[in-house]
């Protein structure tokens, strides 16, 4: 059994049947923490989340982008490379949050 845990624009080929070029994928987790990167067809049909899981993994992914730049702000890091903003932003994503991110 799979869950939704957020979603990324940092992956955009979805491992189930392999279609490239998506928007962003999915991340859907099973009991074993082992990840998923699903597109929205293969998440929803094959993989039976449901739409309002889906919603709110985007919901998520909005709010991971604005925890990244709030903690930048808080711990004075300046201007984020890109390499840094998309390495917290992961991180985020696979955690909820920079909790127990080291700078
Ligand atoms: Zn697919």
């Amino acid at each position: 059994m799979k869950t939704v845990k957020n979603f990324t624009d940092r992956v955009n080929e979805c491992e189930c049947c392999g279609k490239q070029d998506l928007k962003g994928t999915y991340l859907l987790v099973d009991e074993f923490n082992n990840e998923f990167y699903y597109g929205s067809t293969c998440a929803f049909k094959k993989h039976g989340a449901d739409k309002k899981e889906l919603a709110n993994a985007n919901f998520k992914f909005e709010a991971a982008k604005s925890c990244v730049y709030a903690f930048a702000r808080r711990n004075k890091l300046g201007i984020l490379s890109f390499e840094n903003f998309n390495e917290m932003l992961d991180y985020c994503i696979k955690n909820n949050g920079l909790m127990n991110y080291k700078k």
